[in-house]
């Protein structure tokens, strides 16, 4: 043994078993001392973690509706490298990234703003999603409790919806301070779906601009129109007209052949614009292609539909077991149709006013119906049967060049088990692109380089596909306007436009 080896002491308690002996005591995350917390009127929400457009007009939403309620910055690296310094070991990256970016806002306040800890313990909380897992989510809350104590906001309260119990639920909540109401919901998810009809409009965009800049600067005025119009209680679907007419002065050259690259995997990962899946999106559009991204709607109809799905089969437990009618579960099923209902109406009644006129929210039922021969649906947890169904969907009905599903490193329900089913998928249909690739917040050049030799296939096929078809001798000035949105059976949208041509003179 070295010297250096042999002067390591072990510490005071290194083996020592004498725990095995005591009577175990049941563990509470309470803070140390009892805190009196501010008043309704004094306390101030914060959240985010969604997207940039998204977390902007869901603050102007809340405030419209008398709520102190502030949207954090978008997490980048240096929130995560704070997450990393108070969380414990081995979490997946959303969690270092959300509990880093709060704790850099709070210590923000308190060493720039001379806010001290204990008042922003008793003023401030911050609102998450949370649920019992089945994976690491399940501990989420408890983790930012951790990383929060251990950075100096001991009592610092976090509360959450619970994506996994129907939509609106949790424990957590204290209904009296947060005012829950079917009204916050209301506001709250109409917020979320204009956030996703003019991101999702964006990425439809943006590839074709002749103008580099000009889609960006044109959706950040529709998304001051929209929050003015939240704050005014103005009509909203008017706002959304008003936003037709700026995205449609954007420039375009629509007939450059582009991969179309759907971007899917785990929630947070797919969903976040920024350090945290190393911006991707942005770097696929700089590379060349057309990204799919996800929006949120997509996750509500999953938590939806696994929500109705739960309830069946409590029903038919309890049809073998009892003869009464379970009036509660009625109810229950009640709200979750006039749920789905409203969000599926606000959807397509935003969407046509803006003039995204072809997009169809996704069906769970027909993807589960595509996705069950490989993957056991009641296998909830991330993003359940999702991932295996968009890629099955992508090669069913021609969608992209290139399918990612991109998740933290390690992520159970992605990584360990839908990747371990597409391999099945890619091998029985040859037709299908597609790369798996986990962040880990650090080192991303093994990361691009990886997503450059997948894409570099995907524009070939793009570029293959409109040189197949005919180039027609005239071509309609609006063939360049984004509200023309022909469907026809190419993937790309230069071939689509093309084909669609080709099939009016014909
Ligand atoms: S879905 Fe993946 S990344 Fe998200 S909490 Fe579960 S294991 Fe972690």
């Amino acid at each position: 043994m070295s010297l250096s080896c042999s002067n390591i002491k072990t510490t005071d308690k290194n083996g020592d078993l004498n725990f095995l002996n005591q009577e175990a005591t049941q563990w509470r995350d309470v803070p140390k001392k009892p805190i009196e917390y501010a008043p309704q009127s004094k306390t101030i929400m914060l959240s985010g973690g969604l997207t940039i457009m998204q977390d902007k007009l869901i603050q102007s939403a809340l405030n419209s509706l008398g709520i102190n309620y502030i949207a954090l910055p978008n997490p980048d690296f240096a929130s995560f490298q704070t997450g990393k310094a108070f969380g414990n070991k081995a979490q997946c990256n959303p969690t270092y990234f959300t509990v880093g970016n709060l704790v850099k806002y709070l210590q923000n306040l308190r060493d720039n703003e001379g806010i001290s800890a204990k008042e922003i313990v008793k003023r401030y909380i911050y609102i998450t999603a949370g649920g019992c897992g089945p994976c690491r989510f399940g501990m989420y809350i408890t983790e930012y409790k951790k990383a929060l104590r251990d950075a100096g906001f001991d009592g610092f309260r976090i509360t959450s919806f619970e994506h996994n119990k129907g939509i609106f639920q949790g424990d957590e909540i204290d209904d009296n301070l947060l005012n829950f109401t079917p009204k916050f919901f209301v506001t709250l998810v109409k917020a979320v779906i204009i956030g996703d009809i003019l991101n999702i409009l964006g990425y439809k965009i943006r590839p074709y601009e002749v103008e580099v800049g000009s889609t960006n600067r044109a959706l950040e005025e529709c998304r001051d129109i929209v929050s003015n119009a939240f704050i005014s209680h103005k009509n909203l679907t008017r706002a959304m007209y008003r936003c037709r007419g700026i995205l449609s002065k954007v420039k375009l050259n629509r007939l450059q052949p582009k991969a179309k690259v759907m971007v899917m995997g785990e929630f947070w990962a797919a969903m976040t614009e920024g350090d945290g899946n190393y911006n991707l999106h942005k770097f696929l559009e700089a590379e060349g292609a057309e990204c799919i991204p996800q929006p949120i709607i997509n996750r509500l109809m999953l938590s939806l539909w696994e929500a109705k799905t739960d309830l069946k089969s409590k029903e038919e437990l309890a049809t073998d077991s009892t003869n009464h009618i379970d009036f509660s579960s009625a109810k229950k099923r009640l709200l979750l149709k006039a749920g789905e209902f409203g969000v599926k109406s606000y959807f397509y009644l935003y969407a046509k006013a803006i003039g995204l006129h072809e997009y169809k929210i996704i069906d769970i039922e027909e993807l589960a119906k595509l996705s069950k021969e490989y993957y056991t649906l009641e296998c909830e947890g991330g993003e359940g049967f999702l991932e295996v169904a968009h890629l099955l969907e992508s090669i069913e009905k021609k969608l992209a060049h290139l399918v990612i599903s991109i998740k933290p490193f390690g992520c159970m329900p992605s990584s360990a088990v839908s990747d371990g089913i597409q391999p099945l998928i890619t091998n029985r249909f040859s037709s299908a692109n597609f790369l798996s690739i986990e962040t880990s917040g650090e080192g991303s050049a093994n990361f691009y380089s990886r997503v450059q030799m997948a894409l570099f296939k995907a524009k070939q096929l793009a570029k293959d596909e409109f040189e197949e078809i005919e180039q027609p001798r005239h071509l309609p000035e609006k063939i360049n306007n984004y509200l023309y949105q022909p469907n026809s059976d190419a993937i790309g949208t230069a071939s689509k436009l093309l084909k669609s041509v080709v099939n009016l003179h014909l």
